[in-house]
């Protein structure tokens, strides 16, 4: 009777009940496996290469088992909110290829059955469940100030204890109805708390879907449930959405794990049946040989503005985070080359348990073999959209697509396309030749000035209109022996003094000539995107800045 009078003195407002809000969200009906979990950040627009990764993997876990993935957003802390937040990180998941299958898409716009997914505006269905507890006795108001906190806080340090409002601390577990109205009537600032049926002897196991069995002191704080504005704590939304969400597993940030015990305890009291756990370490550095968590302030790449601004396409960082979710994905890869990475088994306990190593060189790797396995068209249209709106200079040499298609497309779509792009921010200077011809050059052969001008003036003649891909070698490797080169380096080795060099000398020299590089791409295919007689002409600059 008490009870049921506190729960109306404290929530009159209140008139559903738990059993209105259960039907509103009914069991969903999906196959058995099926993941449904969630990304549940705070509005603050900033999207860590963490949060990322986590709602990765949550999506990756929905999508493989038929499940749903939704965005929730955590804002009952107005202070670390910003303008437009929640836009920010949809936009953040979208870029890299995060469907979300229910929850907010903006500020305003949701979509989905079971929300609103926003916390500020389930105000009402927190205090209902807060009232039931309160009405079965496993709740009640607070009315102990800041001194008074502090004043225990000090006093359980001193003696070593639990810090916190526990058993003897909870001064206010037995208050009457009576004494609560006098201090409301009297304008006193209160908090709900749990009355937390735990023991100090016990102890709680469970099993977390990534660290396995974990076992740890029961809760016995009465921890705040309603805050004083009324607004609940992080502990008692998360049990509340979650269950009405129909969460199966809580996927997060391994932060949370100390807090369990206090979540299997609401979860309990509600009457809840309890999701799986999936806690994820954080995305660690190599650093001095040592390891560091991936930090916010020291590495460029844990913003995801990152891969943006570098130009790295979302299928390459999607591969990436796939490596980084399951250590087998590559093999699986590997064995695997045609299939989509959706397909791939993912699964939570193959996940690391000491934080998954981030390695930028790694990243540039998986991007250029992402990257090569790409059309000439598909490169092209990623690379206008990126160039637009950081690269000037590249934008405008897109504007003619007939010829930047055929700069693309060298050595691309055939049986092995050349891995050399990782980045669209690489690909202004990595293409540069094809649009203006090199001006100076620095034949790094070991041979002489005029022996680099008889290779020149011999393959203007070698180099003819008619010349086939398949004869380009033949003709140059001809044209090195008649000059009296090695036809091939191992020759050159046997014998150095019987030659003025190999092969691949000559070659190097006329690459120079035509490109100003020394490294490149095939360079027959090359010439056949310059034209014949912008091939011919680069020769002749180079034979003129020699002379
Ligand atoms: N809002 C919490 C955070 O950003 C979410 C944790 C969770 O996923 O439950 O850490």
């Amino acid at each position: 009777m008490e009870n049921l009078k506190m729960a109306e003195l404290l929530f009159p407002e209140i008139t559903k009940t738990p059993e209105y809000y259960e039907e509103l969200y009914p069991a969903r009906n999906l196959k058995e496996g099926a993941v449904v979990t969630r990304f549940a950040p705070s509005p603050t627009g900033f999207l860590h290469f963490g949060g990322l990764f986590a709602s990765f993997v949550g999506r990756t876990a929905a999508k493989t088992t038929g499940g749903v993935f939704f965005l929730r957003i955590e804002d009952t802390d107005k202070k670390r909110e910003i303008e437009n937040g929640v836009s920010l990180i949809v936009k953040g998941l979208n870029d890299f290829g995060i469907e979300i299958d229910e929850g907010m898409l903006s500020e305003t716009v949701e979509k989905g059955e079971y929300g609103p997914y926003t916390q500020s505006a389930r105000r009402d269905i927190y205090r209902c469940f807060v009232k039931e507890l309160v009405k079965k006795g496993m709740a009640y108001p607070c009315f102990m100030s800041e001194e008074e906190l502090s004043q225990i806080r000090e006093l359980q340090e001193e003696k070593k204890e639990l810090p916190g409002v526990w058993g003897k601390y909870a001064k206010f577990r037995d208050i009457t109805v009576e004494e609560a109205k006098k201090r409301i009537d009297a304008g006193e600032q209160y908090v709900v708390r749990l009355r937390s049926p735990g023991q100090e002897d016990k102890r709680v196991k469970f099993k977390d879907v990534i660290r396995g069995e974990i076992e740890m002191p029961e809760n016995i704080i009465d921890v705040v449930l309603l805050k004083k504005d009324g607004i609940p704590t992080y502990h008692f939304a998360h049990v509340v959405d979650d269950h009405l969400m129909r969460t199966t597993h809580v996927v997060r940030g391994d932060e949370w794990v100390s807090s369990v015990p206090i979540h299997l305890q609401l979860f309990n009291v509600c009457g809840f049946k309890l999701p799986k756990f999936a806690h994820i370490s954080p995305i660690m550095k190599e650093e001095n040989g040592g390891k560091r968590k991936l930090s916010k302030r020291k590495d460029p790449e844990a913003a995801v503005s990152f891969y943006e601004e570098e130009g790295y396409p979302a299928g390459s960082v999607w591969e990436y985070l796939l490596t980084l979710a399951n250590s087998n994905y590559e093999e699986w890869r590997r064995a695997n080359k045609d299939v989509s990475p959706e397909k791939f088994p993912f699964s939570f306990s193959k996940m690391s348990k000491g934080g998954a190593l981030f390695d930028l060189v790694k990243l540039n790797d998986i991007s250029k073999g992402y990257i090569a396995t790409l059309s000439a068209d598909e490169v092209y249209d990623l690379l206008y959209d990126w160039s637009k709106a950081n690269d000037d200079v590249l934008f405008a040499r897109l504007q003619d697509k007939e010829y930047a298609l055929k700069v693309l497309g060298v050595e691309r779509g055939n049986a092995k396309p050349r891995k050399d792009i990782a980045k669209w921010k690489d690909v202004r200077d990595y293409t540069e030749y094809y649009f203006t011809a090199p001006t100076s050059y620095e034949f790094s052969v070991n041979i002489s000035k005029d022996a680099v001008l008889e290779i020149l003036e011999n393959y203007k003649k070698v180099y003819t209109k008619d010349l086939t891909s398949e004869d380009w070698f033949p003709a140059v490797r001809d044209m090195a022996e008649e000059l009296g080169y090695a036809k091939n380096p191992k020759l050159y080795k046997e014998n150095p003094d019987a030659f003025m060099g190999h092969v691949g000398d000559v070659s190097t020299v006329i690459r120079i000539a035509i490109t100003g590089r020394s490294n490149t791409p095939d360079l027959f295919w090359i010439s056949t995107v310059l034209g014949y007689e912008e091939t011919i002409s680069r020769i002749d600059n180079a034979i003129n800045f020699l002379k």
